[in-house]
């Protein structure tokens, strides 16, 4: 009698260990890349079977990718994403069961990408800035940097990502900066035009982390929208959330303005996924392939 029941047990032990076992082989010999080949400051989507509600464990540059269930659930989908600098080569994505047992790994290559430059003239004391100004703007570059170092919220966000404001491309991701003639930091966001006051729609769901008024970004909004997927609105003539607000895809955040160091009214949108600057309009245009 005893035996039976130790017999029993064991069987259903082993049984559901080799369903489990099933399924995540079945989920990891399923996983869809977007692509294998992503330009710097680019990002490709990765996508696995949702069996059984865990995420596989996803590592790429050192870090975890954090992955979020599909809006109708039967996926989990994450960003691979490479900063604006990172070095072009070979790169290792691995995609590992939770229990260890499974393991996939995918070859990567960032390739090089010259996006061009821009030449920008401005008033030379908005550019040589005066001790004053300068200390200024460190504390306000601490302020941001810190947001970086928080702890991980877990993802809120969901495909697609939306263009802020349906606006003409009036200056494109990542191409060198030369003000007055001298290199500068490169431009990591995509400038939209708009009229003044023209209202500006959260990329997705997520919690308002930072509203300031900034030297350089002027009227600020940024937007955590987990794992480690931030967006950044600039320029505002005027900010309509509070920080710690929790803010769905589509809601008006702000108002287009000219605000901090601008020639001209218009939102400034940066996305940074995994600490890597990435075009916005990347984001847009793979959730609008991935639609059709
Ligand atoms: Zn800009």
């Amino acid at each position: 009698m005893k035996m039976r029941w130790i017999f029993f047990i064991f069987f259903t032990v082993a049984t559901n260990t080799l369903i489990n076992f099933d399924a995540y082989a079945q989920s990891l010999s399923d996983i869809s890349i977007s692509s294998e080949v992503i330009p710097q400051g680019g990002i490709c989507l990765i996508s696995t079977r949702n069996d059984g509600d865990v995420p596989p464990d996803v590592d790429w540059l050192d870090g975890k990718v954090y992955l979020n269930k599909s809006s109708d659930g039967r996926f989990f989908q994450g960003f691979i994403s490479t900063d604006l600098t990172d070095e072009p080569g070979m790169y290792q994505l691995t995609v590992k069961a939770p229990s260890g047992d499974y393991e996939r790994i995918f070859d990567i290559e960032v390739i090089a990408k010259e996006y061009g430059e821009r030449r920008l003239t401005l008033p030379d004391k908005q550019v040589d800035l005066d001790d004053e100004t300068w200390k200024r703007v460190q504390k306000e570059m601490a302020v941001v940097s810190a947001l970086w170092e928080a702890p991980v919220l877990m993802p809120q966000w969901t495909l697609p990502f939306q263009i802020p404001v349906q606006g003409e491309i009036v200056g494109s991701f990542g191409r060198k900066s030369f003000i007055n003639g001298q290199l500068r930091s490169p431009h990591t966001g995509v400038d939209l035009r708009g009229a003044s006051g023209t209202p500006v729609k959260a990329a997705n769901h997520g919690v308002v982390v930072l509203t300031a008024d900034h030297y350089f970004t002027g009227n600020s909004i940024m937007v955590d929208h987990g794992g480690e997927v931030f967006s950044m609105y600039f320029h505002l003539d005027a900010i309509h959330v509070k920080k710690d607000d929790n803010i769905s895809r589509g809601q008006v955040i702000g108002l287009v303005g000219s605000t901090g160091r601008a020639t001209g009214p218009h939102l400034h949108w940066g996305m940074r996924i995994k600490n890597a600057r990435i075009d916005p309009l990347m984001l847009v245009d793979l959730s609008k392939e991935l639609e059709r």
